[in-house]
C-alpha cells in the first residue's frame, strides 16, 4: 500500500447492509478506507427499492441516510456490475484490500410439494419484485382474475402480499408501485385472500404494526380460522415475548370482529399446511390440499406443527409461497449449502474448516439469514466492520496487486452506472411521479434498457462537460 493512501474496500450489494458497512468504514479516521459499492442492478438500495411494500413510504425514507453516505469523497457506486458475470472474486482480490459481500438472500424457499410449479403458483419473492418494478420480474404474469388467493406463510412478507392484493386502486395510485402492477391490480377480481399458517397465532413471525394494518384495510373484512390457542401455546403465552403476546391479542380482536360487507375477505387460517396444489386441465392451480395440524413440543421445548392426518381442499386459483428466502451461491465464494448463506464466522468468510479467507467479509441476510428489520443490518454491519478493523490492526488483510479499478471495470464490464447515473434515473422517475395525477413519489423505470439508457445519457453528459 502506498504510504497514506486509503485501504480499498469493495462492497458487493448496495442494499441496507452494504450502505451501513460503507458509512461505518468511511467514518473511521485511521486507517482511512475508500469504498466502492457494487450492485448488479443500475439502481441502489436493494430491498428498500425492490422489497419494501410501496405503501410503506416511511420505511423507504431510510435511503436518505444512504444518500448521505454516497456524498462522501471516498465513496463510489458501480451499478450494473455483477460479481461472477462481469468481475470475478479473484479480480476483486487483485484490486482491493477488503471485500465485503452484502448480497442478501434472493431465492425463495420452496414448499417441496406436488403441484408447486403449476400456473398461478408463485414465489412471493417474484410477486414482490414484480409490483416493485424490479427489471428482472416485470414480465411476471399474475392472473388477478382469480377469485381466491392463498398466501402460504405467517411472516411480514405474507402480510405485504395479502395487503397489496387487497388495497384499493386509489390507495395504490399514490405509491411507487410499478405501473404494470397498478394496471393489473386495478382490474383484480380477487374476493378472498387466505393467509395459511402452519402453526398458531402465538408462533406467527409477523410483527405488531404490520398485523395491525391488516385490520385497517379499506376494502377487506377479516376472518380467523383456528385462531384459538391450543393447550401448549396457552401455557407458553406468559413467557412469550411482547411482540408475540400482542400478536395473539390482535388476532383475538380480529376473530371477534363482525363482517361489515366489504368486498374482500382476508382470512387468517391457522394450523394448516399445504400438502399439494391441485391443477385443472390447463395446468393451472384450482385448489390447495391442506393437512390440518396440531401443536406439538420438540425435544428442546419449542412448539412445532404436526400433521393430524385430516385433509381438506381449499378452492383457489392463485398461490403465493411466502415461507422465507435463501441465498444464492456465487462463483468461487465459499457457500454453506445447508444454511443457504456465505460460509462465515461472525462476518469473516471462512473455508469449510473454519479458516478465515483473509480480506473477505460478509454482512446482512447473506451472513445471518433473512431475519429482522432494515435497522437490524446496521448492527450487523457494525459487527463485521469491527472484525475488519481488528484484522487490519493485526496486519491481517488482503494484499492487492493493482489499484487500477477503472481499468478492471473497463476491461470486463459493458459499463458501470455511477452515482450520477443513478441520480439521472432518479430524476426521470421523480419527475414522472410529480407529473402524475395524483402525484406519486416516483414512476419507476422497470425495463433494463430504459435504465441503462438513462444512466448512459448521464455518463455522456458528464464527459461532454
Ligand atoms: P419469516 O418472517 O421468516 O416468515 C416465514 C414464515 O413462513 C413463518 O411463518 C414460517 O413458519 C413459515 N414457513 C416456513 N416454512 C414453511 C413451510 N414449509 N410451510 C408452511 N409455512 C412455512 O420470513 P418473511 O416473511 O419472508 O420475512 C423475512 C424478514 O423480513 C423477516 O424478518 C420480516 O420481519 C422482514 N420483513 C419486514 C417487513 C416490515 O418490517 N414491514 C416487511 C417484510 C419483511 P414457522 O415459524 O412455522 O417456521
Amino acid at each position: 500500500m502506498a504510504e497514506g493512501s486509503p485501504l480499498r474496500v469493495a462492497i458487493i450489494g448496495a442494499g441496507p447492509s452494504g450502505f451501513y458497512a460503507a458509512g461505518q468504514l468511511l467514518s473511521v479516521a485511521e486507517p482511512q478506507f475508500a469504498v466502492d459499492l457494487y450492485d448488479r442492478l443500475p439502481t441502489p438500495y436493494g430491498l428498500v427499492r425492490s422489497g419494501v411494500a410501496p405503501d410503506h413510504p416511511k420505511i423507504k425514507s431510510v435511503t436518505r441516510a444512504y444518500d448521505k453516505t454516497s456524498q462522501h469523497e471516498r465513496f463510489r457506486f458501480f451499478g450494473h456490475v455483477e460479481l461472477g458475470r462481469d468481475v470475478s472474486r479473484a479480480q476483486l482480490l487483485e484490486h482491493y484490500h477488503v471485500v465485503i459481500y452484502t448480497l442478501g438472500t434472493s431465492i425463495d424457499k420452496r414448499l417441496g410439494i406436488p403441484g408447486e410449479d403449476l400456473g398461478g403458483s408463485h414465489p412471493a419473492t417474484e410477486f414482490v419484485a414484480w409490483y416493485n418494478g424490479h427489471p428482472d420480474h416485470c414480465g411476471l404474469e399474475v392472473d388477478l382474475q382469480a377469485k381466491h388467493a392463498v398466501v402460504v406463510g405467517a411472516g411480514n412478507v405474507a402480510l405485504d402480499v395479502a395487503r397489496m392484493l387487497a388495497l384499493a386502486p386509489s390507495e395504490l395510485e399514490v405509491t411507487d408501485t410499478a405501473d404494470h402492477a397498478i394496471e393489473v391490480l386495478r382490474a383484480s377480481g380477487i374476493e378472498k385472500i387466505t393467509i395459511l399458517a402452519r402453526r398458531g397465532p402465538l408462533q406467527a413471525a409477523w410483527t405488531n404494526p404490520e398485523l395491525l394494518e391488516m385490520g385497517e384495510l379499506e376494502r377487506a373484512d377479516l376472518e380467523v380460522l383456528g385462531g384459538e390457542l391450543d393447550e401448549r401455546s396457552a401455557a407458553a403465552l406468559a413467557e412469550a415475548d411482547k411482540t408475540r403476546r400482542r400478536n395473539v391479542e390482535i388476532m383475538q380482536d380480529y376473530a371477534a370482529r363482525a363482517r361489515t360487507g366489504k368486498p374482500i375477505i382476508v382470512r387468517f387460517h391457522f394450523l394448516a399446511s399445504p400438502v399439494e396444489l391441485l391443477g385443472d386441465e390447463h395446468g393451472h392451480v384450482r385448489a390447495v390440499r391442506i393437512e390440518n395440524n396440531a401443536i406439538t413440543a420438540r425435544e428442546d421445548g419449542s412448539l412445532a406443527a404436526r400433521g393430524t392426518g385430516s385433509y381438506e381442499e381449499i378452492p383457489a386459483q392463485l398461490v403465493f409461497r411466502s415461507i422465507g428466502y435463501t441465498g444464492q451461491p456465487i462463483a468461487d465464494v465459499p457457500f454453506d449449502e445447508r444454511r443457504g448463506l456465505i460460509r462465515n464466522k461472525e462476518g469473516r468468510v471462512t473455508d469449510p474448516e473454519g479458516r478465515h479467507h483473509i480480506g473477505e467479509y460478509v454482512s446482512g441476510w447473506i451472513k445471518r439469514g433473512p431475519s429482522g428489520v432494515i435497522g437490524t443490518n446496521k448492527k450487523d454491519s457494525q459487527d463485521t466492520v469491527t472484525k475488519i478493523l481488528d484484522d487490519v490492526a493485526a496486519g491481517l488483510m488482503n494484499e492487492p496487486v493493482s489499484d487500477d479499478i477503472d481499468g478492471m471495470i473497463a476491461a470486463h464490464c459493458e459499463f458501470a452506472v455511477t452515482w450520477q447515473g443513478w441520480q439521472a434515473i432518479d430524476a426521470i422517475e421523480s419527475a414522472a411521479g410529480q407529473a402524475a395525477a395524483p402525484a406519486r413519489p416516483r414512476v419507476k423505470l422497470t425495463d433494463w434498457e430504459q435504465l441503462r439508457e438513462a444512466a448512459r445519457q448521464a455518463l455522456s453528459d458528464q464527459s461532454r462537460r
